[in-house]
């Protein structure tokens, strides 16, 4: 088994219905079991221009999961989701109704095709590290060392609902 991180983002229809589905369907996944569900943040949207106020601002948050699955399936999984929910890829950053990252999986370190872990973007975005903390404070990201460091050193700005 091992335990892996994802962060859940999501800036277009019924924000909270799509996140509490997305957790079910997780936590309810074959060889996946659910260990902890952060409390929801609201962020303002990023863009490759960087941050756009005149997009819908996202809800996000993180949970933390036992898995039997290797990484790739488990990505294959969050993917599927995102496609249930009606995710669409358009512009690179563009808003969406679900957006679910692999962010850690037992400190693994790979980069291919596919999958880079841990995520590489990870360790600068309040809107993951703040809700990762509150429900794992002791966590570390790998190569990059605490959480709680990398969080206080983050400059995007998240609110707590
Ligand atoms: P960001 O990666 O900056 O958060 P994004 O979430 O908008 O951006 P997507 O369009 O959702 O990016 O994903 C693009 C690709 O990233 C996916 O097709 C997936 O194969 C790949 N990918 C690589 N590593 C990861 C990871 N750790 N978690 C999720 N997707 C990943
Ligand atoms: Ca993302
Ligand atoms: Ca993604």
């Amino acid at each position: 088994m091992t335990r892996a991180v994802i962060a859940f983002g999501a800036n277009l229809g019924d924000r909270e219905a799509t996140i509490a589905a997305a957790v079910r369907e997780i936590a309810e996944a074959t060889g996946v079991a659910l260990v902890a569900v952060s409390p929801v943040y609201e962020s303002a949207a990023v863009k490759d221009s960087g941050v756009d106020d005149d997009a819908p601002r996202y809800l996000n948050g993180v949970i933390v999961v036992e898995t039997a699955l290797a990484p790739h399936a488990l990505l294959e999984l969050l993917q599927r989701i995102e496609l249930e929910h009606g995710r669409e890829r358009t512009e690179h950053w563009g808003d969406r109704t679900l957006d679910l990252d692999l962010i850690d999986v037992d400190g693994i370190v790979l980069d291919d095709e596919r999958l880079v872990l841990p995520h590489p973007r990870a360790s600068q975005r309040a809107f993951v590290l703040a809700p990762w903390l509150d429900i794992d404070p002791d966590a570390e990201l790998a190569g990059h060392g605490p959480i709680a460091a990398l969080r206080a050193a983050a400059t995007d700005e998240v609110v707590r609902r």
